[in-house]
């Protein structure tokens, strides 16, 4: 069969898993190489796929009719590296001639070529599970999978432009998923204080508009004055800023798998979330958790105690942190 000569990737909803499909993205890109890809991604992270060569442009997704008519009449094959109905239902009623994905949420009647969760992809990296959809339909993956991202020269400059010279070490207390996933504010004021002590580097909180209460509150217990970005950064800003960080300190996040994507020391604090899963995808990172019975329970908010993040003291994050930063 002659191969699809315009291909669309709907790719994921949330800012760590478009991270950690883009290695299954450049094996789209690798396995038609001579066609034209085109990405459809919400409009929050659109503008990272400037970001990454071979991505030809990039349509916006703003929900099933809309994405529907977005894609009429543009393309032979769409590949879903999501897993819902909807998004399949978009391509199906565009009357896209092909659309390949995994057949979850009820969709595999959607689709024309219907992939399988394999089993081995269970508890390791997610890069593995958008990568295994590929090989689902029939498609090659690369022998090494490559999740890193290389910053745009303006976003560099507007990093620069924000945090202005010297070391600067970055606190991310947020989550967007939901409190569960949140270490405790006080000790990441706590964190923050004595590493930028001990280093002489100062301190950015980084996070979205709804986090800057959050990021304020932990500035206020700070005997350090941190630069509070939170609110304050476009998404390429934040990849500017996380790219000029000489250390991240972070929740499992959208931005924990930026930073290392950039390739910056990330010390990742996990709780609730599956860290074999979803841990960040470069060598120079460490992750900080506590064994606790009920974890991973992927849950929002914490039903109990929250003894998963209240069990990882101030000490066990600077230790870490300190040994990324020597
Ligand atoms: S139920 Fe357990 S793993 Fe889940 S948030 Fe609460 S303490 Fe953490």
């Amino acid at each position: 069969m002659k191969g699809p000569e315009r291909v669309v990737v709907r790719v994921p909803n949330w800012l760590g898993d478009v991270v950690l499909s883009l290695a299954a993205l450049r094996d789209v890109r690798a396995h038609f190489p001579a066609a034209r890809l085109e990405v459809l991604a919400r409009p929050a992270f659109a503008d990272l796929y400037a970001a990454i060569s071979g991505v030809d442009a990039v349509v916006a997704a703003r929900g099933v009719r809309a994405e529907a008519d977005a894609v009429r009449g543009r393309y032979d094959a769409g590949l879903l590296f999501t897993n819902s109905f909807g998004t399949a239902l978009s391509l199906a009623l565009a009357r896209v001639p092909e659309r390949w994905g995994y057949a979850t949420d009820l969709r595999g009647p959607l689709l024309t070529r219907r992939a399988r969760v394999p089993l081995e992809v269970r508890h390791r990296s997610q890069v593995y599970y958008y990568r295994a959809v590929l090989s689902g339909v029939g498609l090659q993956v690369s022998a090494s999978p490559d999740t890193s991202l290389s910053p745009l020269p303006a976003w560099v400059e507007r990093g620069a432009a924000l945090l202005g010279p010297g070391d600067w070490i970055g606190l991310n207390p947020g989550a967007a998923y939901g409190s569960a996933k949140q270490w405790l504010p006080a000790r990441f004021a706590a964190a923050g204080d004595r590493l930028a002590r001990q280093t002489g580097a100062r301190v950015a909180i980084v996070g979205s508009a709804s986090e800057r209460p959050l990021a304020e509150a932990i500035a206020g217990a700070m005997r350090e004055t941190p630069r509070v970005l939170a609110g304050e950064t476009s998404l390429t800003d934040l990849v500017g800023v996380l790219g000029r960080l000489r250390l991240f300190v972070t929740n499992d996040s959208g931005p924990m798998h930026v930073a290392a994507a950039l390739g910056v020391p990330v010390v990742a604090v996990f709780g609730s979330t599956d860290w074999r899963e979803t841990a960040p995808q470069s060598e120079r990172h460490a992750l900080v958790r506590h064994e606790v019975e009920c974890a991973p329970c992927l849950l929002r908010e914490c039903p109990i105690d929250h003894r998963c993040m209240r069990r990882i003291e101030t000490e066990d994050v600077v230790a870490a942190a300190s040994a990324l930063w020597q």
